[in-house]
């Protein structure tokens, strides 16, 4: 168990009333430490698919999304570490930059993976984000970020990524030596999920393509 701050009046996800194709909702992450009047990020997304499996969406290149930032603006990979996770932050407006992303949250797993792709649309690889399992309100799904990430390769080979932020993160409180722990035991079950064939990494997803109708999401 990691501490969280999944909104209190959120329901688990799989479970319906689920969310139609091509519907738009919010993927929304604040940090385990997060307090009433800090900001959050706030990303509209367009809904694939929604069922007792998970969700899938599809984040469109140039998307405004709502992210926490050092105050003015600066980007908070900017800092260095040891204050990476004690500076305060603000709310800003940006966009989502580069190619879209498809974003699989599995129903109850404590990670989500999102397939990344070229400018020409060939898929790079499986970014898998350790996060708390989603919960969701009736405008979208709400998770909780763990700072540590797997790579994953086209052709299988992983990697750990940001474990010196996810130590710095529990240097700076946000989690304790435990949590860190659980964290890291879940990137090793996201591997092991990968290798035993889970569905989040079908060879289907990596040639999903949007519907060319759909439009790029409001804020
Ligand atoms: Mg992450």
């Amino acid at each position: 168990m990691v501490r969280h701050s999944l909104p209190a009046g959120s329901r688990a996800a799989g479970e319906p009333p689920f969310w139609r194709t091509g519907e738009v909702i919010r993927w929304q992450e604040r940090a385990p430490d997060w307090q009433p009047g800090r900001p959050w990020s706030v990303t509209p997304v367009r809904v694939v698919r929604d069922d007792a499996e998970g969700l899938v969406v599809w984040l469109a290149p140039g998307t405004p999304r709502l992210v926490p930032v050092l105050p003015g603006g600066v980007d908070p990979r900017s800092l260095p570490l040891d204050r990476l996770f004690r500076s305060p932050r603000e709310q800003a407006r940006v966009s989502w930059r580069g190619p879209g992303v498809l974003m699989i949250a599995p129903t109850g797993t404590p990670w989500s993976v999102w397939l990344f792709r070229s400018e020409s649309g060939s898929f790079r690889g499986w970014y898998v984000n350790l996060e708390e399992a989603h919960r969701r309100d009736a405008a979208g799904t709400w998770t909780c970020d763990h700072e540590l990430d797997v790579w994953i390769e086209p052709d299988g080979a992983a990697r750990l990524k940001d474990e010196i932020e996810l130590a710095a993160a529990a240097d700076a409180g946000r989690f304790t030596a435990e949590e860190t722990e659980v964290i890291r035991a879940r990137a090793d079950a996201a591997r092991k999920a990968y290798a035993a064939g889970h569905w989040a990494f079908a060879r289907t997803w990596t040639v999903w393509r949007p519907d060319p109708q759909w439009t790029v999401p409001a804020l």
